[in-house]
C-alpha cells in the first residue's frame, strides 16, 4: 500500500484490515478518520463497521466546522429518504464528537486512528504505565496521557480527549476505552498505533515476568537529541 497518495478512505481502508489482522481491534471496536485534503472536511467511519471490511461506502463526510454531514461528491444530489442536510445514508460513527474535537484543536492533525487494543487497555486496568522501550516507541510515541473514564460517544469524552492534545500529545489513552492516536498523516497514525500496542504488550511481558522495575526505558539521550531536532530517525 502505498500512502504517499490517493483518497484517503483507500488509506484508511488498508488501515482497517491491517489493524485487525495484527490483532488490535476485536469486531467493530474502533473508528478511523482522515482530513479530506484542501476541504474543511473529514472521513470517518460510518457507526457499525467492522474495521477489516471497509470500502469508500463506509465513511462517511463530516465538516469540521459545524459537525454536518456532506455529500461525498459537491456535486451529489441527496438521494431520497434521507434526511434533510443529509446525503449519505449511513450516519457517523457515535464517536464522531472525539474526531471532531480534535480536528477542531490540532490543525497539524490529518488522521485519527480510535481503536480498542488489549493490552493498551490491560494496563490502564492495572493502572501501569506504559514504558517506552525501543527507540521506536521513543521517537514514535513520545508522550502518552491518559484521561480519566467518561462514557463513550459523549461530548464529554470528546472535551477530555481534546483537551489532552493541545500541547501535541499524538496518543491519548481514554480510560477503560481505547486509545486515540494522532498523526499528519493516515501513514503516521497508523505506525504510531501499532507502536502504542508493542510498547504495552513488552510493558506487560516485563510485568508478568515480575520484572517491570528492572524495565530500562530508552535513553534519555534518544529523547534529548529527538527534543534537539536531531537528524536521527528510529
Ligand atoms: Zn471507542
Amino acid at each position: 500500500m502505498n500512502y504517499s497518495d490517493g483518497d484517503p478512505r483507500d488509506q484508511l481502508t488498508h488501515v482497517g484490515s491491517e489493524v485487525v489482522r495484527a490483532g488490535l481491534v476485536v469486531g467493530s471496536g474502533g473508528n478511523l478518520s482522515a482530513r479530506v485534503p484542501g476541504a474543511d472536511d473529514f472521513w470517518v467511519t460510518a457507526a457499525g463497521t467492522w474495521l477489516d471490511r471497509l470500502d469508500r461506502s463506509a465513511f462517511t463526510r463530516v465538516r469540521i466546522t459545524d459537525g454536518s454531514s456532506v455529500a461525498s461528491d459537491p456535486a451529489e444530489q441527496p438521494r431520497p429518504g434521507t434526511l434533510p442536510g443529509r446525503s449519505d445514508t449511513c450516519l457517523p460513527t457515535s464517536e464522531l464528537p472525539l474526531h471532531l474535537a480534535i480536528y477542531r484543536r490540532r490543525p497539524d492533525v490529518a488522521a485519527i486512528v480510535h481503536l480498542h487494543p488489549q493490552a493498551v487497555l490491560l494496563l490502564d486496568a492495572l493502572r501501569e504505565r506504559i514504558r517506552l522501550v525501543t527507540t521506536d516507541h521513543a521517537y514514535y510515541l513520545r508522550r502518552i496521557v491518559t484521561t480519566p473514564f467518561r462514557l463513550p460517544g459523549t461530548a464529554e469524552l470528546a472535551e477530555e480527549a481534546g483537551a489532552a492534545t493541545i500541547d501535541g500529545t499524538n496518543c491519548v489513552i481514554l480510560s477503560h476505552h481505547g486509545c486515540s492516536v494522532l498523526a499528519d498523516s493516515v501513514e503516521l497514525a497508523h505506525k504510531r498505533a501499532l507502536y502504542l500496542e508493542e510498547a504495552a504488550r513488552l510493558t506487560y511481558q516485563a510485568l508478568a515476568l515480575g520484572r517491570a522495575d528492572a524495565l530500562n526505558e530508552c535513553p534519555s539521550e534518544f529523547i534529548q537529541a529527538i527534543e534537539a531536532g536531531a537528524q536521527t530517525t528510529a
